[in-house]
């Protein structure tokens, strides 16, 4: 089973020189480690390179979950960006983005069985630094009502329920600050 990380505005390049994610989508943000909430950044949104000075569109990247596995977003027609992409830029080679910041949400790829987490917590629906909430959507951005879930902490506390009419888990509250991994259940 690979995890792959979500992709935020100012999660780094892989060839430094301070290159780095400079767009994300508005209102569907991600909590990092410093208590930080930044927008999630989607395929075809745009990376700044420092080698060659110019800024780029995200695109997937060898290796990474298809597009099935991940959260898509009817707004601005685009599936979300996992670590791994690639920014083409003018650079021959492509730099790969490092997910930093927006570790607390992922997509499990458990060998091709269609099992994906989308974090599209928003930023007024943030209570407090510990509290997290999922939202399922099918691929054409559509809420996933009625699925059975169950969100599993590093810590090992298990919360089980069924996504409400908007695809909503219920929002967990842990003391500290840790990952919550989200299941489906069939
Ligand atoms: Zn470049």
């Amino acid at each position: 089973m690979a995890v792959f990380y979500h992709v935020v505005d100012g999660d780094p390049l892989d060839n430094g020189s301070n290159s780095q994610v400079i767009e994300g989508l508005r209102d569907c943000t991600i909590e990092g480690h410093d208590g930080g909430f930044r927008n999630q950044a989607f395929i075809g949104h745009r990376a700044y390179c420092g080698v060659c000075k110019s800024a780029g569109p995200i695109v997937g990247g060898p290796g990474t979950p298809g597009y099935s596995l991940r959260l898509y977003d009817a707004t601005i027609r685009a599936h979300e960006a996992v670590e791994g992409d690639v920014v083409v830029c003018k650079c021959d080679r492509s730099a790969r983005i490092i997910a930093v910041y927006g570790r607390s949400s992922y997509i499990h790829d458990m060998s091709g069985s269609a099992v994906s987490t989308a974090n599209a917590s928003l930023t007024n629906e943030a209570m407090n630094a510990h509290d997290q909430q999922f939202r399922l959507l099918d691929t054409n951005g559509k809420p996933r009502s009625n699925v059975r879930y169950k969100i599993v902490g590093d810590s090992g506390a298990t919360t089980s329920g069924v996504t409400d009419m908007q695809g909503r888990t219920i929002r967990v509250t842990t003391s500290a600050v840790e990952n919550l991994h989200l299941y489906l259940v069939s």
